[in-house]
């Protein structure tokens, strides 16, 4: 049986994406294949992940949230995927998750004030901006036992924040094409993982999560 893990390096294109999952998902966090395996099964069923975002006994929680931060955006990376031929300028003129929320684009660095970009534009500045961040070894240590820096927590919170809009817009505006191609199920694991995930760590603010509030509901009171 493979891993969910295995799946999504045999899917991934992009050979950056794939380092680094091996890079964090192994050599980093020390865990062994059969943990992987246990971990990927875990976040097929429902009830369990819950329990699978917990801070394992023993795990850095620094090294428990990048691990988890370069999955998360490995995860979200690939679901874009399936929808990117369709999420185009003329369907997507604005960065939306419905007609009541729009987001503008910022990066703090070259882009400061924030700017009104379509939606595959914004998802591709963001998804840049956030490799550049996994990727960079004074945010993200490579190496096992490597400082992260002080503000580490809030790094991963900004990061989380834009990632759930990737996350809103697919399902406000594409999720027809999720449903055509099966996916639905797939994108309901990794979001609920993902939400789960973000509540036990406090990651995202409760106003952040408004265009989703009733899915988000639901599954915190199953
Ligand atoms: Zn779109």
């Amino acid at each position: 049986m493979e891993t969910i893990l295995a799946k999504k390096l045999k899917k991934s294109a992009d050979p950056t994406t794939v380092t680094l999952l091996k890079k964090r998902g192994s050599e980093r966090t020390g865990r062994t294949k059969k943990e992987l395996e246990t971990y990927a099964h875990a976040t097929l069923g429902t009830g369990n992940l819950k329990e699978a975002v917990k801070l394992p006994e023993g795990e850095d929680l620094f090294e428990w949230l990048a691990s988890n931060t370069v999955d998360f955006y490995n995860a979200i990376n690939m679901l874009y995927c399936t929808v990117s031929e369709v999420c185009t300028k003329a369907s997507c003129p604005v960065m939306n998750a419905g007609p009541k929320y729009e987001y503008l684009w910022a990066d703090g660095e070259k882009i400061k004030t924030p700017i009104r970009v379509s939606a595959p534009d914004y998802i591709t500045y963001l998804m840049a901006w956030v490799e550049k961040q996994i990727s960079d070894t004074t945010i993200f240590p490579h190496k096992w036992g490597a400082p992260f820096p002080s503000n580490f927590r809030e790094i991963v919170r900004n990061i989380f924040k834009r990632m759930f809009r990737v996350y809103a817009h697919i399902y406000f505006a594409h999720f027809q094409v999720i449903v055509e191609q099966g996916e639905q199920a797939h994108l309901n694991t990794c979001f609920k993982h993902f939400i789960f995930f973000a509540d036990e760590f406090q990651l995202i603010q409760e106003r952040e999560l408004a265009p989703m509030k009733e899915l988000i509901e639901r599954y915190r009171s199953e």
